[in-house]
């Protein structure tokens, strides 16, 4: 079973209440292949949401609270589901503070990107598990 970023199925779950559908990643979930996951609403983050970035070792959003703790139980939660699930390889969302796998924003709100990843997919790194972004779907199949 493959993880996936759920907003890569067209799951309204991004800050904006807004999805990145990805027809390549549903098609693997349509196939019984993926499971979806959003840490920041794992973490107990709302949605809509206020916008955060990493800055640091934390994540603050756009009006500068504090947001680190739900960014780490939201990766926390991700893995224990990976861990059930006993997945091997996630997909996660480019560019998010949470899923990014090699770049993130860079903390001033201004819409630059700089190589980074976020805090979820750091930890499943950690714990053994291939990460991929969703311009790498060809290297999990
Ligand atoms: Fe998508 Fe991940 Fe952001 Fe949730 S935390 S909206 S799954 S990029």
């Amino acid at each position: 079973m493959i993880l996936v970023s759920a907003c890569l199925l067209g799951i309204n779950c991004r800050y904006d209440g807004g999805n990145n559908l990805n027809e390549k990643v549903l098609k693997l979930f349509l196939e019984g292949k993926a499971i979806p996951v959003c840490p920041e609403q794992l973490g107990g983050l709302s949605t809509p949401r206020v916008p955060a970035e990493i800055i640091g070792d934390k994540v603050l959003d756009k009006n500068g609270k504090d947001v680190t703790a739900n960014f780490e139980k939201g990766a926390l939660e991700t893995l224990r589901i990976a861990r059930l699930l006993k997945c091997e390889v996630a997909i996660l969302k480019e560019n998010s503070p949470s899923c990014g796998v090699h770049y993130v924003y860079d903390g001033t709100f201004s819409n630059k990107k700089i190589e980074g990843m976020g805090k979820t997919c750091e930890l499943l790194i950690k714990n053994g598990i291939k990460v991929y972004s969703e311009n790498e779907i060809k290297k999990t199949t």
